[in-house]
């Protein structure tokens, strides 16, 4: 759906209940039979799936407007520029950014990640200074600050998980100290479904003016995010679980903040000019986009945007909510089950172990009966060691999922039950 039927939909309809049998029937894969058995998928967490709207926008793309950007004067150059251009200026939208040159498209979070450690980290950090996170990143969000402290003889510190899988605030307080350079967060643990309070964790660190980034992965395809709202400094995420392609995303930066930052890869489309002894730099955010960008990656990123907003984030929100509640109540009711994480504030997401079985087991089980979770660290190894598991089994759900897939699973995890007594 193009911007203008999106915005025309939510101002002249009213509010629809939330269909979701219609959304389900606009992700083709959700029709297919795994193992004999109609697919069941909760590992939105992971990936999520594409609705037609996206891949139609990536097909439309691809057949009548590619051509490289920002560099020819011919009539395809400049679609494809027109249509790069709008996609960040959605993503702009999305997040709420002031300006689309505080947008910035790279591989994903991990590569958002990696910019803010090289750029401005190798810019602002040094011997002594310290990082803070928290036990419950995924590692996208520890290895890169392990890196540049290794590079800077800074220090890597991160505050403690209560056993409910809540942020020890106090203990987060008191971590933030004078040497405290950054504050890295996730918005939303993948592992445990924790929605972090973010705003307060901002107010904390800018009161001793340290800036924040937040690892929005988890938290854009479940909730409204609004940069400005919450004062962050950097805002991570991922296309592909915001039902958009893989191998794009994007990185809000402040502008005051990235103005100041350098370049981390150089290359053609980040300069002005170049000489053999030394280049001028591009203007925001290009100087941070050296090479040929995702484009088609980023016109599909910029349709699942507008899907979602089609959807209604609030509506998104409060359907995924009652599944989580769902899910919640009718795992607890297993024998020999116990959810990992129980915060009061949650995105959905189950995570569990089972008495007796191994998740990978778990997982093969449900997979047999076409129902697909994620069994392992979740990428987020010091949060298992800190509940002292070395995996878990996980079910996340998306805008697609509904009672009968909370239904499905729970006959699944019988089934798993009888199998090893
Ligand atoms: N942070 C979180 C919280 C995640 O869940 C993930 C993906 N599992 C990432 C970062 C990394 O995202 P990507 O692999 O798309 O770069």
């Amino acid at each position: 759906m193009s911007t203008n039927a999106a915005v025309a939909r939510s101002a002249l309809s009213p509010k629809p209940t939330y269909d979701v049998a219609r959304v389900r029937s606009e992700f083709p894969i959700l029709a297919r039979q795994i193992n004999g058995k109609p697919l069941v998928y909760l590992d939105s967490a992971a990936s999520s799936q594409r609705p037609l709207t996206v891949l139609r926008a990536i097909e439309l793309y691809e057949t009548t407007m590619h051509a490289n950007v920002h560099r020819g004067v011919h009539t395809l150059s400049q679609t494809a520029t027109e249509a790069f251009e709008n996609a960040r200026e959605i993503v702009r939208r999305f997040l709420n950014a002031r300006s689309a040159r505080e947008i910035v498209f790279v591989r994903g979070t991990t590569e958002a990640i990696n910019l803010v450690a090289n750029s401005w980290g190798r810019s602002h950090v040094g011997p002594g200074d310290e990082i803070l996170i928290t036990y419950l990143e995924h590692h996208a969000n520890i290895v890169p600050w392990q890196m540049l402290c290794a590079a800077t003889g800074a220090q890597l510190r991160a505050a403690p998980v209560r056993p409910n899988g809540e942020l020890d605030l106090e203990a987060f307080r008191e971590l933030l100290s004078a040497r405290t350079r950054l504050v890295a967060v996730a918005h939303v643990s993948n592992a445990l479904g924790t929605i972090l309070p973010v705003q307060e964790i901002v107010h904390l660190a800018h009161a001793r003016g340290v800036p924040v980034l937040l690892d929005g992965a988890q938290a854009v395809p479940h909730q409204t995010v609004d940069v400005q709202a919450i004062d962050c400094d950097f805002y991570a995420f991922s296309g592909h679980k915001v039902y958009g392609p893989t191998g794009i995303g994007a990185l809000y930066a402040r502008e005051s903040l990235l103005a100041a930052m350098p370049p981390w890869q150089g290359g053609g489309d980040m300069i002005l000019s170049v000489g053999i002894e030394s280049s001028t730099y591009n203007e925001l955010p290009w100087r941070f986009e050296a090479g040929t960008p995702n484009i088609s990656g980023a016109v599909g990123l910029g349709a699942a945007l507008e899907y979602v907003e089609s959807l209604g984030r609030t509506a998104i929100a409060a359907h995924e909510h009652t599944l989580l509640e769902l899910a919640t109540e009718r795992l607890s009711a297993l024998p020999r089950l116990k959810l990992i994480g129980t915060a009061s504030a949650k995105a959905a997401v189950v995570s569990f172990v089972m008495d007796g079985v191994h998740p990978h087991d778990i997982g093969t089980i449900l997979d047999s009966e076409g129902i697909a979770i994620r069994t392992g660290h979740h990428c987020a190894m010091p949060i298992m060691e800190a509940f002292g598991l070395a995996a878990t089994a996980r079910a996340s759900f998306g805008c697609y999922n509904n009672a009968e897939d909370v239904d499905r699973l729970v006959e699944g995890l019988q089934k798993v039950r009888k199998l090893f007594g």
